[in-house]
């Protein structure tokens, strides 16, 4: 069935002298045709095609999950999602699914038909017989057909004590085989109304706060953090204040992650269908707080995730982590022209009731500079105030509580006053108006002379006495870049609230294999490249030291191990990349940035960037893979030899841009709030500790830890492309792919299985299937393919070569001649 509506040369395998032009060529041919997915081996090209095409879907995904091998599915995304399954199922291994490529070329949409594929073929509860594909057909699976009807025994789940090692699956105690057809019968109330109960102290409906302008403005406080400042304007009893809980560390660096307290899930709720609907609810809500409209992309994630779905012995979705990595907080105080800020501002101004926009001082997107100005405040086909439903929806169904919603909300509205405060005058700066800051300081419950005070002065600890620090006035110039910060750290921090929130729901406490899915901007390379792309291209550096060392070095390693007359390929391998830009000793590019970061808090930002390019071509000369041209006073540029291509970076806001140490008062400030939501939950720092925070470290320990998880995985790739910059449906501008064919380093990838074997099985499996093709089947190798290529004189008889206890096959060709043979038997 397959074979009818499969077409052409749908593995670059197969094309006969590949080049990125020829490439091009051939995804062109089979675009044209409709055909957007294209294999390389078992690594997936997908091609935007800008609509709708009639290939997803509950009829597609049975298909696919009926297949009978990969050899006969034709490249589709449910094929490498089924792979993915096929192998945590059979395997009993966790998997991984890297997705890159550029802005806009398809990367979120495939992660989402992934994870519709995953939660359709797993089975709905997590201690069935049924394990999916172990009977054969997989009929008799559970299909999902998008209702939301739960499922639960109470009985019959899986108790978890709370204890520190907690029973693993079979080991549970699980009902017999039987018992799963009574579980399904007893209906449960909708998961939404099992949302973790609403946090204390949240402040629902609250009126703001009362403000006092008569008090003197608090001293910047000193020393060691939250001893000094005044009270909370609303004068502090607020009751409970408990230590809020400290983050394990991503990164190990500051800022402490926050840790939402309360709605710990235990095992003992593990509830599949309700894991799916997180599993598939929470992408509105991340992408409502990460995504934005850019020139490239109307829904561009304006951050990298890496989601895990844990999976119970038999194979149900029974948890769930997310990860993410450099979230553009940028974006939420500038945009370029005709781009937006992130979603969730314009569908809060659009979905709010009028009563709470009156009592929060909200009017229309084009009254807020940090949403005004790029001159662009709605997508088109777009309904905010929908979408504002559908995010709060999923709020819910995430267990954050509609008094935490209250508290995020008012914060996201204080950010946008927090646009409008404008500066002037010599330092300390004066704020212009004071209405502005009157808002933000109600909303935050801060006193507003504080809050004037940490914008206008910059708290600096000596650089030799600890404890001593001392405050800075500030130019107009600087106080709007403390403003400024003020609100990046404000939404960083509500970002990570939620996404720690829907970790804290979906977490299953136990080990359990995985799929995991990278959804990460691939290499960039623009006309000018700043930090973002350094950070960017550095993370996918290490991806492709992931590909290289688990693809090319693991296939070598099993040739050499099964003693086959193979003569290494020759591929560039990367390390020496990476290394130029982590390596502590000697210093690489990061080491050396966060050096200059280090010491130098008192000049501007050019004067910073100046020293670092100093340093720079001090402390590394003459590298193979860094060329910087001009070495000169003036220098701004360096070019680094990545394995994708050189990229040029401009060093201009290098130190700004690096230094993520929050700014002393701006905590101090916030930690003064009368809501506990902001002075605990969101900022529960420890100021004092001086510790390094830079962006590139903490940008480095993340992907150390995704290196981590992503190695102990069976990976799969999927390479997005995208035919056109006008978001054009099914227009094909062979240029633009051919240079993403490039920088996605397709050819390598091509080269490595060329040398390579496309298929290989062990011996005794491998002629038992085949040797059915003859009607005495041959007992050796030598015999099979002796036989073989007389029978089909097509086949060469150098495409077998037989190992220690395996055969492999050169071509996949070979083997679809093979199948054929079968299949006439
Ligand atoms: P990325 O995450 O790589 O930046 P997206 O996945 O957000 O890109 O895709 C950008 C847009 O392209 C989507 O909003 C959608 O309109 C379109 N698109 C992407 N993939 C497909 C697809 N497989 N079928 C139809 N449209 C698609
Ligand atoms: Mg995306």
């Amino acid at each position: 069935m397959f074979r009818l509506f499969s077409s052409g040369v749908d593995d670059l395998v197969l094309i006969s002298s590949p080049s990125n032009g020829e490439v091009a060529n051939n995804l062109g041919a089979r675009f044209d045709r409709e055909l957007i997915y294209t294999n390389i081996g078992e690594v997936l090209i997908a091609l935007n095609p800008y609509k709708q095409l009639p290939i997803t879907g509950p009829e597609f995904i049975k298909m696919y999950q009926n297949s009978p091998g990969t050899g006969e599915a034709p490249p589709h995304i449910y094929a490498l999602a089924e792979r993915a399954f096929r192998r945590l199922v059979d395997d009993g291994e966790s998997q991984c699914v890297i997705i890159s490529g550029e802005s806009g070329a398809g990367k979120t949409v495939s992660a989402k038909l992934l994870l519709q594929y995953i939660t359709a073929v797993s089975p709905n509860n997590s201690y069935g017989a049924s394990v999916a594909n172990a009977n054969g057909g997989g009929n008799s699976l559970p299909q999902y057909d998008g209702s939301s009807e739960l499922v639960e025994d109470e009985d019959n789940l899986p108790q978890y004590d709370g204890g520190s090692d907690p029973p693993m699956g079979r080991g549970f105690g699980l009902p017999p085989i039987g018992a799963n057809g009574g579980g399904r019968g007893r209906a449960v109330p909708p998961p939404t109304n099992r949302a973790p109960p609403p946090q204390p102290g949240g402040g629902r409906g609250k009126p703001p706060p009362p403000v006092n302008n008569n008090r003197p403005p608090p001293s910047v406080p000193s020393g060691g953090g939250r001893g000094g400042p005044p009270p909370p304007v609303n004068g502090g009893g607020r009751g409970r204040a408990p230590p809020p809980p400290r983050g394990g560390g991503r990164g190990g660096g500051p800022p402490p992650k926050i840790v939402p307290s309360g709605s710990s899930r235990s095992n003992k709720q593990v509830d599949v269908e309700y894991i799916k609907k997180i599993i598939l609810e929470s992408n509105p809500l991340m992408e409502a707080i990460g995504n934005a409209k850019t020139v490239r992309n109307d829904n561009s994630s304006r951050f990298g995730k890496y989601l895990e779905i844990q999976f119970s012995d038999n194979n149900a979705p029974v948890g769930g982590q997310i990860s993410t990595f450099l979230l553009e907080k940028t974006r939420v105080t500038f945009q370029q022209k005709h781009e937006r800020n992130f979603h969730i501002f314009y569908q809060m101004l659009a979905g709010l009731d009028q009563g709470k926009k009156s009592e929060w001082g909200l009017t229309q997107a084009t009254d807020f500079y940090y949403l005004a100005q790029s001159g662009c405040t709605t997508i088109e086909d777009v309904n905010d105030g929908n979408d504002f439903m559908e995010v709060q929806q999923a709020m819910d169904t995430v267990g954050i509580s509609k008094s935490e919603q209250n508290d995020i909300f008012r914060i996201l509205a204080a950010i946008l006053h927090i646009g409008n405060i404008r500066f002037q005058g010599e330092p300390p700066a004066e704020i212009i108006d004071d209405t502005p800051v009157q808002w933000a300081s109600s909303l935050l419950g801060v006193d507003p002379q504080f809050l004037a005070q940490s914008l206008n002065h910059r708290q600096i600890q000596s650089g030799s006495v600890r404890h001593t620090q001392y405050a800075v006035p500030q130019n107009p110039d600087q106080a709007a870049g403390l403003r400024d910060a003020l609100a990046k750290t404000l939404y960083d921090r509500i970002f990570e609230f939620v996404v720690a929130r829907i970790n804290q729901t979906m977490q299953y406490f136990g080990s359990a294999k995985v799929i995991g899915v990278l959804d990460i901007y691939g290499f960039e390379s623009f006309d000018r490249n700043s930090l973002e792309q350094f950070n960017i291209n550095y993370v996918n550096e290490r991806l492709q030291q992931i590909f290289i060392d688990l693809t090319v070095r693991g296939e070598q390693r099993e040739y050499h191990e099964e003693g086959l007359k193979w003569k290494d390929i020759s591929f560039f391998d990367n390390k020496i990349v990476v290394d130029l830009i982590d390596a502590s000793k000697p210093p690489g590019i990061m080491r050396v940035l966060d050096d200059v970061c280090k010491t130098v808090h008192a000049v501007d930002s050019a004067t910073a960037d100046q020293k670092f390019m100093e340093k720079l071509i001090h402390a590394i000369p003459n590298h193979p893979h860094l060329l910087i041209s001009n070495t000169g006073s003036g220098a701004n540029e360096f070019t680094i030899k990545h394995y994708a291509g050189e990229v040029t970076y401009n060093v201009e806001e290098f130190c700004f841009k690096n230094n993520d140490n929050l700014y002393a008062s701006i905590v101090a400030c916030m930690q003064t709030s009368s809501y506990d939501f902001i002075s605990n939950t969101l900022f529960p720092d420890q100021l004092g500790n001086n510790t390094i925070s830079s962006c590139t470290y903490k940008i480095m320990n993340s992907a150390n830890e995704l290196v981590k998880k992503l190695s102990s995985c069976t990976p799969h790739y999927i390479r997005c492309i995208k035919p056109n910059d006008k978001k054009q449906p099914m227009n094909f501008v062979s240029s633009r792919v051919e240079y993403q064919v490039k920088y996605l380093g397709l050819l390598e990838n091509i080269k490595v299985k060329r040398s390579g074997y496309a298929y290989r099985q062990m011996t005794r499996y491998f002629l038992d299937r085949f040797g059915k093709i003859f009607d005495q089947p041959p007992r050796s190798i030598p015999e099979f393919v002796d036989q073989i290529c007389r029978k089909c004189p097509e086949i060469k008889n150098d495409e077998f070569e037989e190992g220690k206890s395996k055969v492999f096959v050169r071509s996949p060709e070979t083997i679809f001649i093979m199948e054929d043979q079968l299949m006439q038997k």
